[in-house]
C-alpha cells in the first residue's frame, strides 16, 4: 500500500501500486475521503504522486489541447486532455487525409 495526497481534499489516500516492475505511467484512482477521481503518476514502481485535479474524471469536461510536434501533418487534428491522458483525433481531419491519399493514388 502506498499513499498519495488527494488534489481535491488534500487527505492522504491509499492506493494499490500496480504489480509491475518499473511501471511508468498514469492510473486513475478514486479518493476514499471525498470520492473524487484523479490520476496518479507512477514515476517508479515505488514512488507515486497525484498529477492534478481531473474534473473530466468527475463528470466535467476534458480540457482538450492540440498536440504539437513535427512533422505537423502527423499531429494536426490530434488533441490530448490536459487533466487525464485521453487523446482523440479529429474525424474531420482523418476523412480529409483519406481524400488526399485517394487523389494521389489516382495520379499514379
Ligand atoms: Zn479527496
Ligand atoms: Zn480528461
Amino acid at each position: 500500500m502506498e499513499t498519495v495526497t488527494c488534489p481535491y481534499c488534500e487527505n492522504n489516500t491509499k492506493i494499490n501500486p500496480i504489480d509491475r516492475e518499473h511501471y511508468d505511467g498514469e492510473e486513475e484512482y478514486e479518493c476514499e475521503h471525498c470520492g473524487k477521481c484523479f490520476e496518479v503518476l507512477a514515476e517508479t514502481y515505488t514512488r507515486y504522486s497525484a498529477c492534478d485535479k481531473a474534473d473530466c474524471l468527475n463528470g466535467g469536461n476534458h480540457k482538450w489541447k492540440q498536440v504539437v510536434g513535427y512533422p505537423e501533418i502527423h499531429f494536426k487534428g490530434r488533441y490530448r486532455c490536459e487533466d487525464c491522458s485521453t487523446e482523440y483525433c479529429s474525424t474531420e481531419y482523418t476523412l480529409q487525409e483519406e481524400v488526399v491519399t485517394e487523389d494521389e493514388l489516382s495520379k499514379n
